[in-house]
């Protein structure tokens, strides 16, 4: 799978992606990234990329014409045939859950287009279709840290990134529950034990216990999600 992100801050979203487990699935070619420019395609003699909103207001908005032309190169780059989702993260959009993280990990290519200031002109979002995701109901300074979410939870669904298939299924959201708690060494600390059964060694136990902590946490935790 291949995840193009355009931005004003190319060089923020190289440095969370080239970082840690993400960074080695790029390296190993499991999952490609690529990060664009927005201000690379802006006709403007000055380089600028954004100007002030029709109707007044403080802040300024990311013109359409560098936003389209980046995101027109994107699809020139893509394999022949391949149709790529087009995403705008904005605090408008529905919000990002397991489920959509694992219906985007199916796809072959994403293009997530990130904000700054009071947003992107409205033309260049309906001419192009694209279709909008929040990470939630709050307002950040740039899209650049909700399409890392994105990116980095779709990343890791892409087969090779996690050693193997459980190291992302039995976590939290996937399967509708939070998961059990984790523990590990020393077996005691400040008086505190790790609960016997998961230094048993029987499997079958310890499995039963995972599965009803889990039912346990959300019930405390999320009780919403149950
Ligand atoms: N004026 C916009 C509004 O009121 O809907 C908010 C603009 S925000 C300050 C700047 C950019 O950050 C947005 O264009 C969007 O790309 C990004 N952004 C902010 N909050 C977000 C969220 N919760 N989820 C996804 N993107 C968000």
């Amino acid at each position: 799978m291949r995840i193009d992100i355009a931005t004003l801050f190319p060089d923020m979203c190289e440095a969370v992606l080239g970082e840690s487990i993400i960074g080695r699935a790029r390296k190993a070619g499991h999952i490609e990234i690529n990060c664009h420019d927005i201000r690379t395609y802006t006709l403007n003699k000055h380089r600028r990329v954004d100007d002030k909103a029709y109707g007044g207001g403080t802040g300024m908005v990311i013109q359409a014409q560098p936003v389209y032309d980046c995101v027109m190169a994107i699809k020139e780059k893509l394999p022949e045939g391949v149709k790529p989702r087009l995403i705008y993260m904005s605090p408008q959009g529905r919000t990002l859950t397991q489920e959509i993280v694992k219906e985007l990990a199916a796809e072959e290519s994403l293009i997530l287009l990130c904000g700054h200031y009071e947003g992107i002109d409205q033309r260049v979002l309906d001419e192009l279709e694209f279709e909008e995701i929040s990470t939630g109901d709050y307002v950040v300074t740039g899209g650049e840290l909700p399409a890392l979410i994105l990116a980095d939870s779709v990343a890791r669904l892409q087969d090779g990134v996690l050693p193997n298939e459980d190291a992302y299924s039995i976590e939290s959201h996937y399967n509708g529950l939070l998961e059990h708690p984790q523990y590990t060494r020393p077996e005691e600390w400040r008086g505190r034990k790790v609960p016997e059964v998961l230094i048993s060694g029987h499997h079958a136990n310890i499995k039963k216990w995972q599965e009803e902590m889990a039912v346990k946490v959300t019930e405390k935790k999320r009780p919403d999600l149950l």
